[in-house]
C-alpha cells in the first residue's frame, strides 16, 4: 500500500493506479492523464473509466506543478502556438 501525498490532484482509484503502476503523483496531473490515454491507445478497445479519469485529470490540473514549479506543458491548458497553418 503506497501512501498518496496530499497534495495529489485525484484520489485515484486503486484500479486505475494499476493501470498506470509506473505513475507518481509527483507529476502533474496532466502526466497522470497521458499514461491513461497511452493506456487506452495500448488496451485497444473502449476503456470508458479511463477515458474520465484522464479527462478529469486534465481539467484538474494546477498548471503550476507544486514540486517542481514548472508549469504544465499539455496541451490542454492553451495550445502553444505552432504554426500549423
Ligand atoms: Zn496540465
Ligand atoms: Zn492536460
Amino acid at each position: 500500500m503506497k501512501t498518496l501525498p496530499a497534495s495529489a490532484p485525484e484520489q485515484l482509484p486503486a484500479e486505475i493506479i494499476a493501470r498506470i503502476g509506473s505513475f507518481s503523483y509527483l507529476s502533474a496531473a496532466c502526466q497522470a492523464a497521458d499514461a491513461l490515454d497511452d493506456e487506452l491507445v495500448a488496451s485497444r478497445r473502449p476503456e470508458p473509466e479511463l477515458a474520465r479519469w484522464a479527462a478529469r485529470l486534465h481539467t484538474r490540473c494546477p498548471v503550476n506543478n507544486r514540486h517542481t514549479g514548472q508549469p504544465c506543458v499539455c496541451g490542454c491548458h492553451g495550445r502553444p502556438e505552432k504554426g500549423e497553418d
